[in-house]
């Protein structure tokens, strides 16, 4: 039997129940056959139980992050910090250490005062608990809850939006009608197995419903997706209309002393990449040319003379809500002691032994770039 699309039903956001129970049920034995199984922290120990502190470390990881590129960092980081305690424990710098590459730094230091506050605590099991800890929204503590303990709590991140903005051929872009959204993931909830439910949600939208071409002919809600019924999935999610992104050029020094060794500094803990290392500089004034940027920035930042030698590299980055191009210059530090005026603290370190420190994404190249100009190997910078 065809059941015939319920657009207009959809749309006033009340699911039928008897939609409801088909659309819970579908989903369920869809994802007993094609749900994802390998993730580890799903995965019951030989006692049975669930590692509620591996579930919440994956739940973060994820909120910005596929799951095939948080796995890698998710196994790291259990082998070097395994419990709670071990976090707690731990030195800021090793954690964003074994944080660097997956980016939104402050979930990291989040996840390293979260435990500070959890330790010695009963795990919270309920929603207001995991929302008063750093770092946790609705969502993941939704998706923490489900998991870990079958919570009926639901979920709405990018995949679950794009999978009822599909459904239900929503006609705005979500990021202005959250409240609907999470109407719609409460109603279609399986209060009875939400932790299969909510998973198998996150499965339909990682590996069927995705951003483009989503393979609607295997979907085990194609008979009531209004997006499909209107020949148009890939259309859904509405987006807003884009807005070309800013460009802001950022002068970067690498100060060099008589020993060989560079300047780095210690970027302060509020604001983006807030506790990471980087290269001193800043940008551009109108007008400016570059070099003298890199000149100005030094004396602003550390209260240091430089004589620019050589360009490094150059290399463009692009965030959300702007683009980034840094032009690297190879720097030779005349005169004055460098001072933390705009950072944390400085340090002058061997090229080789950057790799112990904790960089932005955009860093590491000027790093590779760095080492190649003086004729070390990658190999011999990483840490051991
Ligand atoms: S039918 Fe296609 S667009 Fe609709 S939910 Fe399934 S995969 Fe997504």
């Amino acid at each position: 039997m065809r059941i015939l699309p319920i657009n207009s039903l959809l749309r006033s956001v009340n699911f039928a129940p008897c939609v409801t129970s088909y659309l819970q049920l579908s989903l369920l034995i869809w994802s007993e056959q094609f749900g994802r199984k390998a993730i580890p922290w799903k995965h019951a120990n030989t006692s049975g139980l669930l590692d509620i502190y591996g579930i919440w470390i994956a739940e973060v990881m994820l909120q910005q992050t596929q799951l095939q590129v948080a796995l890698p960092y998710w196994q790291r980081w259990m082998q070097a910090l395994p419990t709670v305690d071990a976090l707690a424990a731990a030195d800021e710098q090793q954690v964003l250490l074994l944080w660097q590459g997956l980016g939104y730094y402050s979930r990291a230091r989040r996840l390293h005062q979260a435990a500070q506050q959890l330790q010695g605590q009963p795990w919270p099991q309920d929603l207001e608990a995991w929302l008063a800890l750093p770092g946790i929204g609705r969502s993941t503590a939704g998706s923490i809850l489900s998991s870990a303990f079958d919570r009926p709590f639901a979920i709405l991140d990018g995949n679950v939006k794009r999978v009822l903005a599909r459904l239900t051929a929503f006609e705005h872009p979500p990021a202005r009608h959250s409240a609907h959204f999470w109407s719609l993931s409460e109603q279609l909830l399986d209060r009875q197995r939400p932790r299969d439910f909510n998973q198998a949600l996150m499965d339909l939208g990682a590996t069927l419903c995705t951003p483009r071409q989503p393979d609607c002919p295997r979907c085990p809600w194609q008979s009531h997706c209004s997006a499909y019924a209107a020949g148009s999935p890939e259309q859904f999610p509405v987006k807003e209309s884009p807005k070309p992104l800013p460009l802001q050029v950022i002068g970067v020094g690498v100060v060099l002393n008589e020993a060989g060794e560079v300047l780095i500094d210690q970027r302060l803990n509020e604001g983006l990449l807030g506790g990471l290392w980087e290269f001193p500089g800043g940008k551009q004034e109108p007008g400016e040319a570059i070099e003298a940027t890199v000149v100005r920035e030094l004396q602003e930042e550390l209260a240091i003379e430089v004589e620019v030698t050589e360009p490094l590299i150059s290399l463009d980055h692009a965030y959300s809500h702007k683009r980034l191009r840094f032009e690297v210059f190879l720097c030779r530090w005349i005169s004055g002691e460098p001072q933390a005026l705009a950072s944390q603290q400085v340090r002058w370190v061997h090229p080789t032994g950057l790799a112990a420190f904790p960089f932005p994404a955009a860093n590491a190249r000027i790093i590779a770039a760095l080492l190649q100009r003086f004729g070390h190997s990658e190999e011999s910078s990483k840490v051991a």
